[in-house]
């Protein structure tokens, strides 16, 4: 049956294609996204309301004239160290503006929630893959900004019946398979995007933070997750929590670790030229390996990722960078 979804965010990235799977799925929807990152564009279809999401008096008004079945929140800064640098900039955005929403939510009686929430809350890796019981030691304040979130959530869960799902993505890429959206950073800091944006000649060539890392070809290992993928996730979590379920995080990712090397060959290979490399020293804060225990979200909420190979992420990557955007 077609609910009604508010995405916030829902103009950037990952939203983007969210928004898109809703209305794929007969849901009807609305976008409040102020525009800092995201692009008006890139919207399917659904009402696009451009404005601040931590406006109480706006929310009030929002929530008054619409019934929603479900909230989808997509909204935050992602740079890991600009939060290190400006600590303030990503409490504030992120778990401060989160916090006024979740009371408007809470306010107006408004059930069910999906936080886009990350594996930076796990910290360094005590171990691989990461299952949801992990200790979260985050190294840094985004990852600190987003798990705090998690814990108002489950306090807002335990005093007022907050219905929440947070979901703890890994390496999110790829892009629409008919390249209608795709990743589009400004500032870039993704490793396949600035890839391909170096076969291009758009970005200048990509430098590799470092290759001495304890992994076979010494550079780093993440868990590449399709955005449509991601997408899918959030649906089922959303009827999950409509069908009762409990409030609970879930890991996304596909389980399997690729090395920067190894995105860097299959990039060349999609575009057809290899990608201009420059060696650098590692990131500050980059872990060796992070990689997904997913085996949760597959078995309660029935997901089923359908992009668990990087040739297939990585080429629909491609196809939204070759066209002009
Ligand atoms: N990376 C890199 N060069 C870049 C950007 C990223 O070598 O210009 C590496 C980074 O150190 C990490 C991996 O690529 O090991 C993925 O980084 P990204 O920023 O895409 O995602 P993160 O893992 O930080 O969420």
């Amino acid at each position: 049956s077609s609910n009604q979804f508010l995405v916030i965010g829902g103009a950037g990235y990952i939203g983007s294609h969210m928004v898109k799977h809703l209305i794929e799925h007969g849901h009807q929807v609305v976008v409040l996204d102020d525009l800092s990152s995201g692009h008006a564009d890139a919207l399917l279809g659904g009402e696009l309301l451009v404005h601040d999401f931590a406006d109480r008096p706006f929310l009030d008004a929002l929530f008054t004239k619409h019934h929603f079945d479900g909230v989808f929140h997509f909204a935050s800064q992602i740079l890991v160290g600009e939060s290190v640098n400006n600590p303030a900039k990503y409490y504030r955005a992120n778990t401060f503006a989160t916090l006024v929403l979740l009371e408007a939510m809470r306010d107006h009686g408004v059930q069910n929630f999906v936080f886009s929430s990350t594996a930076a809350v796990y910290g360094e890796p005590a171990y691989v893959p990461i299952d949801e019981a992990h200790p979260k030691i985050p190294l840094n304040p985004y990852g600190a900004s987003k798990y705090m979130v998690e814990q108002i959530l489950s306090d807002f869960d335990r005093a007022h019946g907050t219905k929440y799902v947070a979901l703890r993505y890994f390496n999110a890429a790829g892009a629409d398979p008919q390249a209608r959206m795709g990743e589009r950073h400004e500032p870039e800091t993704h490793l396949i995007p600035l890839a391909l944006q170096a076969v291009t000649g758009r970005r200048p060539a990509l430098k590799v933070f470092g290759t001495d890392y304890d992994t076979p070809d010494g550079t780093c290992l993440r868990d590449y997750i399709h955005v449509d993928d991601l997408s899918s996730a959030h649906l089922l979590a959303m009827q999950y929590l409509q069908a009762g379920g409990a409030s609970r995080a879930f890991n996304l990712g596909n389980g399997a670790g690729y090395s920067v090397q190894q995105v860097i060959d299959v990039a060349g290979k999609v575009a057809g030229k290899p990608v201009p490399v420059e060696y650098a020293p590692r990131r500050a804060g980059d872990p060796a390996r992070l990689i997904a225990d997913a085996t949760q979200a597959k078995a309660v909420l029935g997901w089923e990722p359908q992009y668990d190979d990087l040739e297939a992420i990585i080429g629909h990557a491609w196809a939204w960078e070759q066209k002009s955007h």
